[in-house]
């Protein structure tokens, strides 16, 4: 397994050091602007705030850093989604999704992708290679996959794809550019949804999209522009405060992942336990591979709806919630949405808490067997 990313992670709370005078703030200014003091020729300025922007330049240039490549930043994991869809896709194109991932993914494309005549078919991430990627333009993994966390070989993807010519576009939410990193392993594309992790204080959506390909991002950058989904400034700022301490926060959650892992799993009140750092999990061999850590997401089953709500609300340090990435640990029965995961099935999202406190928490809201 890689190791953890320290260099990159050192330097990014120095990245605005050489930009700054004497007498300047250390801490990244908010700008809340919609208008730019603009006399006479306008070219080559700051022009007006659907354009650009000092805040999302300063989140745009932290997330660049940690994507080692040109990002561009939008309101929402689904903003940016939608943008490379939009932006990269036309008539008569057919596109691959996950059937396990993120769904409202799939929802975008079945009510407004399939309108415009590209067509979405699904393939599930654990089988993701079988059948090839003949005839599609675009091919879209999210790995480990959201909820059910099945893993697939991102290299291997991209290779396949890339010799019948059609894009990988790498959805890396669960991860964060510090747990793994698909655009050094081929992919095309990474989108986000820095809603999660990178924020990390449940108080915000936000989003991003990196790609070493100029013409993608250039191609963006004009979708942006022109179509109007752009980041409010302040939540630029929140996000970049938020990634500021990632590293620490995304290493505490993932530390604490395995230790309670290891622990669910051997209780006996779980049916299962899905944690791609667990030696017995179907993903491990990969995970190890591919993944610099293996994430702070734990798919625990237990024996029923009522098992799993009742250990959900009667745990005082989880968050009952949908979504995940916190700082507080958080936990939701999938089900409740429709996903293809059993009744029983939590997505536990370790959070920044004591771990040892956290296990005792959980450890008694436990069904008793
Ligand atoms: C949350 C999430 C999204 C969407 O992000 P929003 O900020 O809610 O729009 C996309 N993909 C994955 C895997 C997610 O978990």
């Amino acid at each position: 397994m890689p190791d953890h990313d320290n260099s990159r992670a050192a330097r990014l709370a120095h990245l605005r050091r050489h930009e700054l005078e004497k007498g300047d703030p250390v801490p990244l200014p908010l700008t809340m602007a919609a208008m730019y003091h603009l006399p006479g020729d306008p070219s080559g300025f700051r022009q007006y705030g659907r354009f650009n922007n000092p805040t999302w330049d300063a989140v745009e240039a932290i997330l660049s850093h940690l994507e080692d490549a040109p990002a561009i930043a939008f309101p929402s994991g689904m903003a940016a989604i939608s943008s490379v869809f939009f932006t990269l896709l036309k008539t008569g194109d057919r596109i691959l999704l996950p059937s396990d991932g993120y769904y409202t993914t799939r929802v975008l494309a079945d009510r407004f992708l399939k309108p415009l005549g590209i067509t979405a078919d699904t393939r599930p991430t654990a089988s993701f290679l079988d059948g090839g990627f003949d005839d599609y333009r675009l091919v879209f993994v999210e790995t480990p996959s959201n909820p059910g966390l099945d893993i697939c070989d991102i290299e291997m993807v991209c290779k396949a794809a890339h010799a019948t010519g059609a894009l990988v576009v790498a959805d890396n939410t669960t991860m964060t550019p510090l747990g793994q990193r698909p655009l050094d392993l081929g992919a095309d594309v990474v989108v986000a949804a820095d809603t999660k992790a990178p924020n990390g204080h449940s108080d915000v959506l936000f989003g991003h999209v990196a790609s070493r390909d100029a013409k993608i991002i250039a191609a963006l950058t004009e979708w942006r522009k022109f179509a109007g989904g752009i980041p409010g400034p302040f939540e630029a700022w929140l996000v970049h405060r938020g990634l500021e301490t990632l590293d620490v926060r995304f290493d505490r959650m993932c530390n604490s992942a395995e230790i309670v892992a290891r622990r669910l799993a051997e209780h006996p009140a779980a049916q299962s336990v899905r944690f791609p750092g667990l030696e017995n999990d179907p993903a491990h061999n990969l995970a190890r591979a591919q993944m610099q850590r293996f994430g702070f997401l734990i798919g625990l089953r237990l024996g029923s709806e009522a098992e799993a709500e009742a250990f959900i609300d009667g745990c005082e340090l989880i968050q009952p919630a949908t979504s995940f990435g916190g700082v507080h640990t958080s936990a939701e029965r999938r089900a409740r949405w429709g996903d293809a995961v059993a009744p029983g099935f939590v997505r536990l999202s370790i959070g920044c808490e004591p771990v040892e406190e956290l296990w005792k928490a959980i450890e008694a809201a436990l069904p008793k067997v």
